[in-house]
């Protein structure tokens, strides 16, 4: 049920964000694995395809978090929400 909502926020803050597009999980800044780059794009992606089920992911309330790079696009993904970095 609040995968429509968190989606719909999630694509509100990033157009309007501009600067607050970083993102800290576990107390560290997030960083793109593949340029480096600290701004992202939030989105949110249901995890229960047949695929992921089969892995047994349903703790993390079939819903993922992508993080898009905006440098480079690379897209990494969290089970549970990234924290913005407000400054
Ligand atoms: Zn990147």
């Amino acid at each position: 049920m609040s995968f429509f909502k968190t989606l719909k926020r999630g694509f509100k803050g990033a157009a309007k964000a501009v600067s607050a597009d970083s993102y800290v999980i576990n107390g560290m800044a997030v960083n793109c694995v593949h340029c480096g780059g600290k701004h992202f794009d939030e989105g949110q992606a249901q995890m229960n395809t047949a695929g992921l089920t089969f892995l047994n992911l349903d703790w993390a309330n079939k819903s993922a978090t992508v993080m898009v790079c905006k440098t480079c696009t690379h897209v990494m993904w969290f089970a549970r929400s990234p924290e913005k970095v407000l400054d």
